[in-house]
């Protein structure tokens, strides 16, 4: 049965109240907006602040037939947590669900709503001398790191938002909202098959994150970084090798930036400071990371010794892979890394790639596309960055705005098409490493998931009762 807007408004208000349901412009255009600035248009914008609520509001769009999008603090970059132009689609925003419901430091867990900060998380972590090891330059929410299985800096040590859940509750798109627990603050719990794993990192295609019980860690104690850069692409998983057979578990981060990613980030951020002789950026650098949660005197060896001595062990190695290292406070070198993103946005027009592959193939990668795409694009900056000791990288390509070299929206779909097409088939890579699906990748999740894969996602989806999401 469809019923008039008005009639699921008014429904809606009666759930949320008049101050939680949005309607004017002026209001929704912060929540239609992505976070790479791509307009959207909502029909409303709906605000629970409880699981109740949700169950409650998809109850009602089961009934009534009408599309939700849900979003955290819409930091996603796949065009995922936004609705599209129709002015169909509502948005759930979940930034009213802010409580931590429990901190346990003997367990090592957390309950927290899905609208709680990452940094308002570690915040309250802190005074246990615990933290949520997830990493990066946002500040997401807990529900949308779950949906998204946020990856970020310190994937290395820490491993992804899936590794460290231990527990969801959920609300499926069904006739009745129906409220799921799945998982518990147990470790170990084989007494069911674990079905959460089916809701983190499928961005809200099966059902809405509400609550999220997270595995915590020991705060480091001691970090200690360094700039590397490295002789020439050759070198850098060579590098790798030697820090992750030197430094062993206390390697937390090794992150590759390139010199254009670097020097749009000095262009965008005029305060942020370069640490490399002579302001003058190497072709490649990669920030390297050890910490522990021992303190100095129990650990026995200082982490700047230990990097030291592996950066004499790196320097020594046969072929001679170290060119140069810096070594530096890691709140100044994190600076760095983290502004690449916003100076790789300001940049230009962007195309921007969140890639992964076998670690072996992503230098490989790297260099064939140079090559390729400067013969082709003269003018293209090649700003890519990233979490290479995992496999990650943003491959970020930047054209002008305005000008001959300017890509049309024709052009820029079928770069993006020729890219993945080269990631999948030649390097057998992913074309979504760690931001999911959303509507930026679609066509590529239509084209290359395996057919079955999709029938079974959407045999999945039917027998939830989860018509209403955007992939179905
Ligand atoms: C500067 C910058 C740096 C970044 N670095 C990284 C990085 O290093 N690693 C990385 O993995 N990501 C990175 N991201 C991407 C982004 O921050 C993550 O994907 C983040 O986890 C998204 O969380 P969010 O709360 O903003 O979710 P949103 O953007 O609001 O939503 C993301 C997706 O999840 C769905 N969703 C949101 N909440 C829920 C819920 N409660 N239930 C069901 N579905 C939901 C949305 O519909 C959408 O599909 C970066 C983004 C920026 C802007």
């Amino acid at each position: 049965m469809t019923i008039a807007l008005s009639d699921v408004l008014l429904a809606l208000e009666n759930v949320v109240g008049a101050n939680n349901l949005l309607t004017r412009p002026d209001d929704m255009l912060a929540y239609e907006t992505s976070a790479r600035g791509q307009p959207g248009r909502a029909a409303f914008v709906v605000r629970p602040e409880s699981t109740e609520q949700v169950s409650q509001v998809m109850a009602l769009a089961a009934a009534h037939g009408f599309h939700l999008i849900p979003q955290g603090a819409n930091t996603g970059l796949v065009n995922g947590s936004t609705p599209d132009m129709s002015g169909t689609q509502g948005v759930l925003s979940l930034e009213r669900m802010r409580r931590i419901l429990s901190i346990d430091p003997v367990n090592r867990t957390a309950e927290v709503e899905a609208g709680v900060r990452l940094s308002q998380l570690n915040a309250a972590l802190a005074e246990h001398g615990l933290f949520f090891p997830i990493d990066l330059g946002a500040d997401p929410m807990i529900g949308g790191m779950v949906s998204t299985n946020t990856g970020g800096a310190r994937f290395l040590r820490y491993g992804d938002v899936r590794r460290n859940t231990l527990g969801l509750q959920l609300v499926l798109p069904d006739h009745s909202g129906t409220i799921v627990s799945l998982g518990s603050d147990l470790r170990k719990d084989n007494s069911a098959p674990d079905l959460k794993h089916l809701f983190i990192g499928s961005c809200g295609l099966f059902g809405i994150v509400t609550r999220a019980i997270l595995e915590l860690h020991r705060k480091p104690r001691q970090a200690a970084a360094a700039l590397l850069v490295p002789r020439d692409d050759g070198a850098i998983l060579q590098l790798l090798e030697t820090f992750e057979a030197e430094a062993g578990d206390v390697l937390s981060a090794f992150e590759l930036m390139s010199r254009e990613a670097m020097q749009a980030a000095f262009e965008h951020a005029a305060s942020l400071r370069n640490p490399f002789a002579h302001g003058a950026l190497p072709e490649t650098a990669i920030l390297v990371e050890l910490s522990t949660s021992q303190g100095a005197q129990e650990g026995g060896t200082f982490l700047n010794d230990r990097l030291e001595n592996i950066l004499a062990a790196a320097w020594e190695a046969p072929g001679a892979p170290l060119l140069d290292a810096i070594v530096g406070s890691p709140e100044a070198l994190w600076t760095l890394r983290h502004a690449l993103s916003e100076g790789v946005k300001a940049a230009g027009d962007l195309v921007a790639f969140d890639l992964s592959f076998n670690r072996s193939n992503v230098t490989r990668f790297r260099a064939a596309m140079r090559t390729q795409l400067k013969q082709r694009h003269p003018e293209i900056r090649i700003c890519d960055f990233g979490h290479i000791g995992d496999g990650g990288l943003h491959f970020n390509c930047v054209f002008p705005r305005s000008g001959a070299a300017a890509l049309s929206q024709e052009e820029k779909a079928r770069f993006r098409q020729e890219t993945i097409q080269s990631v999948v088939a030649e390097f057998g890579g992913s074309f979504s490493a760690e931001h999911g699906i959303g509507r930026s990748n679609l066509e590529f999740y239509r084209t290359y998931t395996s057919p079955v894969v999709q029938l079974l996602a959407s045999k999945v989806q039917s027998s939830i009762g989860a018509e209403q999401t955007h992939m179905s």
